[in-house]
């Protein structure tokens, strides 16, 4: 399987050299020349480990990758970091919705499930490309990614990870998830100022010929965990077939598709259901749900793009985004692969913050998208119900998920079975969630995850329990331009 630039189908890389590489040279996102299809029946797949979906799924676009390799990176992520048999179980409350929990990992947020592997596949290929450098993993955070990526590459051998993120611009919990990072390959630094000084700072080194150039003499080259790489994108593949295979295993009729509702930011998570579909997984409608900043919804309704809006800052932060990365993805599939075209529109978006695609490309779109968003007021209504209702608690993301398919059941009258996807532990926005089922909340945070637990009798996931009692391992704060120097200290170059 070859592997194109969105930008240039004259790029040819292997899958290896896509995962190592993360953005193609010219700055497009490296997509598959073509879509495979899975070649197994649904009712087979669904006598598979989840380990074994994996493999299977990985192994049509990791065609270079050899059996032992892929089991390797399979098992190593998948058996034994995740407290539950089947890393994505998925769970039917009373009146018939399903859910697919995805944070069941270390860090409880769906992240994890390409985490956990990215350090494997992205070391493998490493091997692969010829290469036996170590690999210096640079994060600029916001929250989630950050601890996930920490997780997934702690100790995992010829790597180290260093993650910066912004000193005020984080919540408590996650400051503490990632001052208490464990593991001796990693470095934890607050920087002073804002997330994106964060993410420039990262993009400046790794820009800089002279930065690249003192870790090429030490047999070190950096590389990026971050949600363009192919390596991210097809893990999460996995969990859409395997959730079509656990219903139709419960004896779901799934003959008409399964829609699926996903709450969604930079448009990787929704893109893999995508890829899965065309794959030949039973789906029929993909539901993407935003939260008000619906630069989304917009596009879906209207097939323009246009990020010129107020940014807005709501209680489920993580889809708080302008720009869905991930989306060229899309577009490049829909107009056929027609490189140039995608070209033009990045270059539209980065000149006005705006561009508009065709009417074929929109009905295409729409053939397989319906698009909705709610606001922080109907998410939280929507926590409290479900919780009075049938005593299962969600959290802010997957709440703005199921707000929307309900409106989708209203608009269309659409009664397939649907599956909304579960992005985190409730307990990881506990305020809000405590917030929204009445009670009672805590100036502290980890006050509230406490009333949360009494409050629902539900335990407190252990990774956020032994974050809890853990003593900070961190505690540096570097100036925003003084990042480098940060990281040749820690890498002792
Ligand atoms: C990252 C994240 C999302 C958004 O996923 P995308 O792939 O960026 O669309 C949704 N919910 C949670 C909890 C997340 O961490």
């Amino acid at each position: 399987m070859i592997f194109h630039s969105t930008k240039n189908n004259s790029i040819c890389v292997s899958s290896a050299e896509a995962i190592v590489s993360g953005l193609a040279p010219d700055g497009g996102l490296y997509v598959p020349e073509s879509i495979p299809s899975l070649d197994m029946s649904i009712e087979d797949f669904a006598k598979l480990s989840y380990p074994e979906r994996a493999k299977t799924v990985l192994s049509k676009f990791l065609t270079d990758f050899t059996e032992e390799e892929l089991n390797h990176c399979v098992n190593s992520a998948y058996i034994g970091n995740f407290d539950n048999d089947c890393p994505a179980p998925v769970k039917t409350i009373d009146d018939g919705t399903h859910f697919l929990e995805l944070w069941h990992g270390p860090t409880c947020a769906f992240k994890d499930m390409a985490l956990q592997i990215l350090p494997y596949l992205l070391t493998t290929s490493v091997k692969k490309t010829g290469k036996d450098s170590k690999t210096v993993i640079l994060v600029a955070t916001s929250g989630d990614t950050g601890k996930a990526a920490l997780e997934g590459f702690k100790d995992v051998e010829g790597t180290s990870i260093i993650v910066f993120y912004p000193n005020n611009g984080v919540s408590p919990m996650q400051k503490l998830q990632m001052d208490t990072q464990k593991g001796n390959n990693v470095y934890v630094s607050a920087i002073n100022g804002n997330f994106d000084d964060a993410q420039t700072g990262v993009k400046r080194i790794f820009n800089s010929a002279d930065a690249v150039k003192r870790l090429a003499d030490k047999n070190m080259s950096f590389s990026s965990a971050n949600s363009i790489n192919w390596g991210r994108l097809v893990p999460q593949i996995v969990y859409y077939f395997s959730a079509c295979a656990d219903l139709v295993a419960k004896g779901t009729d799934v003959s008409e598709g399964i829609n699926f509702c996903v709450p969604t930011g930079n448009f990787g998570n929704i893109l893999a259901a995508y890829y899965a579909k065309l794959m030949g997984a039973p789906i029929n409608k993909l539901i993407c749900a935003s939260n008000s900043n619906n630069v989304l919804t917009d596009f879906i309704s209207s097939g323009v793009y246009n990020r010129n809006r107020p940014f807005k800052t709501t209680i489920s932060p993580s889809m708080d985004i302008l720009i869905s990365s991930n989306l060229e993805r899309l577009v490049y599939h829909l107009c056929g692969g027609d490189s140039t075209f995608v070209s033009a529109i990045q270059k539209d978006l980065a000149i006005c913050g705006r561009y508009d695609i065709t009417n074929a490309m929109q009905n295409e779109m729409r053939s397989h998208f319906w698009g909705g968003f709610c606001d922080d007021a109907a998410t939280m209504k929507t926590i409290g119900e479900t919780y009075e209702k049938f005593g299962y608690l969600i959290d802010t993301h997957t709440a703005v998920a199921l707000s929307v398919y309900r409106d989708y059941v209203n608009s269309t009258g659409d009664n397939r079975p649907t599956v909304v996807v579960s992005t985190a532990s409730p307990f990881k926005f506990s305020n809000s969630v405590l917030k929204s089922i009445g009670g009672e909340v805590s100036q502290d945070e980890a006050e509230s995850v406490k009333i949360l637990s009494e409050t629902t009798g539900i335990a407190i996931p252990s990774p956020i329990a032994s974050v809890m009692e853990s003593e900070p391992r961190f505690n540096n704060v570097c100036s925003k331009n003084m990042m480098f120097e940060s990281v040749c200290n820690y890498l002792e170059i």
